[in-house]
């Protein structure tokens, strides 16, 4: 299909240039990651992070909580041709969580923890910017436990009556020893024990820089490097790190990009809404 000099179609999509269509599956929001296609380009640029498509034309994009309304999408082809598309983000409203009886040290730490904070800071974002050139995100995602959500993606958190950062994943309560499963097929890319916030922390690397994070775990059971699928047991809920109780903090970003994990259940999902660029 041949999207002609500036249409607008229904979804308040922009776009501009003569070119083959570019096809996005997904909700297209604030804190949400949506999966693409397109026969024709070899690379995708959006929010300052170029992203690799398939040899199957596929490719995925992730919009942070507090990205901008109005976002414009380069794709490029091998022969340097170049398309730019204007998309628009629909506003996410986001919770407030008031959190009573955290222990103090981890809403204020001293300045003695804080070669801890940097050491935390230095490994996940290590481990975030790993960008595997398979795509094992293709086989789709579950929930890794099962529970009540006790924390939203994108709350503002307000900690013992300090104002804190926004929560950069979901919460779900468990008992202390409930088993975590992968969320996707992954390679582990992060084990490491005691961190200051996340406690004992697996992250797994999902291809095409997509990874989820699981901390506060009382049991980790999967190696740096091991390959493990969708479904497979990596640890067990615990209160490790910056707790008030037993609890999975599941956590998603794509090329540092944080969004809401609970967007992974649809990714490869074919009733996805889809749309035309
Ligand atoms: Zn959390």
């Amino acid at each position: 299909m041949n999207c002609k000099w500036i249409c607008l179609v229904s979804l308040g999509l922009l776009c501009t240039g003569n070119v083959q269509a570019v096809e996005l599956c997904g909700k297209a929001a604030q804190g949400e990651i949506l999966r693409g296609h397109t026969d024709y380009f070899t690379k995708v640029i959006s929010n300052g992070k170029t992203h690799r498509v398939s040899p199957y034309g596929e490719f995925i994009l992730a919009f942070g909580r507090d990205d901008a309304e109005n976002q414009e999408i380069v794709i490029k082809g091998e022969n340097g041709k170049s398309v730019k598309f204007n998309l628009k983000l629909a506003k996410t409203a986001w919770d407030v969580q008031n959190l009573k009886g955290v222990p103090q040290r981890k809403v204020t730490p001293s300045k003695a923890d804080e070669a801890a904070i940097l050491d935390e800071r230095r490994k996940i974002g290590d481990a975030l910017a790993k960008d595997m050139e398979k795509s094992y995100w293709k086989h789709g995602f579950i929930q890794p436990v099962e529970g009540r959500i006790s924390g939203h993606f994108g709350g503002q958190r307000i900690m013992n009556g300090k104002k804190m950062n926004p929560h950069a994943g979901m919460d779900i309560a468990a008992p202390e020893g409930t088993e975590v499963r992968a969320a996707g097929d992954a390679v582990v890319t992060l084990n490491a024990d005691d961190l200051f916030y996340s406690g004992n922390v697996i992250v797994l690397d999902h291809g095409y820089g997509l990874h989820t994070i699981y901390a506060h775990l009382s049991e980790m059971s999967v190696k740096v490097g091991q390959k493990v699928k969708k479904g497979d047991i990596i640890g067990k809920v615990g209160k490790t790190g910056r707790v008030t109780g037993p609890h999975l903090h599941w956590g998603a970003s794509l090329k540092g990009i944080k969004f809401n994990p609970m967007s992974l259940l649809s990714l490869t999902n074919n009733n996805e809404f889809c749309f035309i660029l």
